[in-house]
């Protein structure tokens, strides 16, 4: 348990959600400790999808550009809190998922969901193998070259909703790929 001042303009949900994963960061020996953190939120409801950015130098920023899907912002926010806590120098190695994924199985986001949200970086493939998602992993090495051809739809504010949305149906404010069961 750390104490981490968390401040900004996200919605109450969001710096509750930051508060307790940085409070309970488990990271020994770090050189530069989380004191402080500021959080800045943009609302972008044209666009499902989210994306973020986490500075840890000099001060810890993390930026959330939200779009409409509140299970993403879910899955961008704690992103983002891996990016601050194991510190941007690991990028998305396998460290990166090996913290993130306990905290989004944690948060209730199906590994269906984060792997394919992850699944740009290829270690975000190699730890879901580690822990056994297989099935997922086949089917995004699969789907690998057309993955990679829409991810900026995914990521970038380049997408409408409706882009978006091929291969996927929204069931209440959570996106989840075509064939799953429902929630
Ligand atoms: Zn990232």
């Amino acid at each position: 348990m750390q104490q981490v001042e968390v401040v900004g303009d996200a919605p109450s949900w969001a710096m509750r959600l930051i508060r307790q994963t940085l409070a309970d960061a488990d990271v020994e020996d770090i050189q530069n400790p989380l004191q402080r953190v500021t959080v800045e939120w943009n609302n972008r409801p044209r666009y499902l999808h989210s994306d973020g950015l986490t500075y840890n130098d000099p001060k810890d920023v993390i930026v959330i550009n939200a779009g409409g899907s509140h299970k993403d912002q879910v899955w961008v926010v704690l992103h983002e809190c891996v990016h601050a806590i194991i510190g941007c120098g690991h990028g998305h190695d396998k460290w990166f998922f090996r913290y993130a994924y306990p905290l989004y199985l944690k948060a209730g986001i199906t590994p269906a969901y984060f792997v394919w949200r992850d699944a740009y970086y290829v270690a975000a493939l190699d730890v879901a193998d580690e822990m056994g998602y297989t099935r997922i992993t086949g089917r995004l090495r699969n789907m690998r070259e057309r993955y990679l051809r829409n991810f900026r739809k995914y990521s970038k504010e380049n997408a409408q909703v409706e882009d978006d949305m091929k291969g996927f149906k929204l069931v209440g404010k959570l996106v989840l790929p075509q064939g799953y069961p429902d929630v």
